[in-house]
């Protein structure tokens, strides 16, 4: 196997990136997108390495950030200050001074509390700050419970019976200029219906401003397509040909309207795998343990929303076993699968968990002062 050749000499653990399969998976997104004529803005928490953000900027791709330091990321990388996108509930005075001192693209927002302050801060340095508002359409994302996003239990948004009160309120504020409105309702979506359910919710809140003379230029539907974690062989690339299909079908955009989405887990994802050798086969009463080099610090996803991986074993040979596959932190939710087929496994073994790009090595921390894991790439 290829991949053997070129990651047996890897330290671990450490996550390793496909270039090949980014550029792959960019010319794919750029292509489908371009249709359209919509606007990507890459979303950076999903992966802030610097290196694959320098190659994502050169795609003319924007950025969606979520934090001062996003933002410096993402100007350092190679992304235009005009096309930054900024999202957060909780944006600090510093981070707001930040992002109006460096004109980014747009704030987008999701209370009346915020945009009052942005407009203070705004006013105090002389500026006009252009937000979108960010709406909680109710729209069930059917996604885990933890990456679900625009349902009124959430503390995303701005809820839909609040939203012509705060317009009103907006056009009074005399540093803020209203210029869209925005949507994140989810993460890992892959039933299109999801999408098709938002592209109406939309069309009804743009129906409903219009009676009132309001037509904004900017929509923006935030991110959220899905990739596939059972079968990353099969299906490397994201299906973007189908998610924009189904904007392009369902979303009655006004004359002029510029049509913006916020990427990140499907952009990413399947790029990076984390590459871990096992430390000890234990033999527990009923089942076997295969324990990692690599932890929950390393990869939180399987513990953070009980995320399934796919995970291989590269070096040993046919003979298949079940092993639960764990880490060496001191915590039970320290497990990357239970009931794992993989080829018999000893010490030594290069174990390889796939889908990695998006959400890991963002999330790695220094729990029980561990090292964090290495990078390598491709090429
Ligand atoms: C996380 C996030 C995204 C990216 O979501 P993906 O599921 O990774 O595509 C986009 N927009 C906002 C506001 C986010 O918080």
């Amino acid at each position: 196997m290829e991949l053997t050749e070129k990651i047996k000499n890897i330290p671990t653990p450490a996550y390793y990136y496909n270039i090949e399969l980014l550029e792959d998976t960019l010319h794919s997104l750029c292509r489908e997108s371009g249709k359209y004529g919509y606007h990507i803005h890459y979303a950076i928490k999903a992966n802030a390495n610097p290196t694959l953000l320098k190659l994502i900027s050169q795609y003319a791709l924007g950025a969606d950030c979520v934090s001062g330091n996003e933002i410096r990321q993402a100007l350092e990388t190679g992304f235009p200050a005009d096309s930054i996108v900024y999202a957060g509930v909780g944006k600090s005075d510093a981070e707001i001074e930040l992002a109006l001192k460096k004109d980014i693209f747009c704030f987008n927002c999701e209370s009346l509390p915020e945009i009052q302050v942005i407009n203070e801060i705004a006013g105090r340095m002389n500026k006009k700050a252009k937000i979108a508002l960010r709406i909680n359409p109710n729209v069930n994302a059917h996604t885990h419970h933890y990456i679900t996003t625009g349902i009124e239990e959430n503390k995303f948004g701005i809820y839909l019976y609040d939203l012509e009160h705060i317009i009103s309120e907006v056009s009074h504020l005399p540093h803020i200029q209203l210029i869209g409105l925005h949507f994140h309702i989810g993460s890992q979506i892959t039933d299109m219906t999801v999408f098709r359910g938002l592209c109406i919710r939309a069309n009804e809140i743009q129906a409903k401003l219009k009676e009132h003379g309001l037509i904004l230029p900017h929509i923006n539907f935030g991110g959220g397509l899905g990739i596939d974690y059972q079968d990353p062989h099969r299906h490397p690339i994201a299906d973007f040909e189908t998610y924009f299909a189904t904007f392009a079908r369902f979303f009655e955009p006004a004359p002029h309207q510029q049509i913006h989405f916020e990427l990140g887990r499907s952009v990413i994802a399947q790029c990076g795998n984390l590459i871990t050798r096992v430390l000890y086969v234990k033999e527990g009463k009923n089942r076997k343990f295969v324990i990692l080099d690599a932890g929950m610090n390393d990869l939180l996803r399987p513990a953070l929303y009980q995320a399934f991986h796919k995970i291989e074993n590269i070096s040993s040979g046919k003979l298949e076993e079940k092993y639960d596959v764990v880490g060496p932190i001191c915590e039970s939710a320290d497990c990357f699968g239970k009931d794992v087929v993989l080829n018999a496994t000893q010490r030594g073994d290069i174990i390889v968990i796939h889908s990695c790009g998006a959400y890991g090595e963002t999330m790695a921390s220094r729990y029980n002062l561990r090292d964090l894991p290495g990078n390598a790439y491709s090429k």
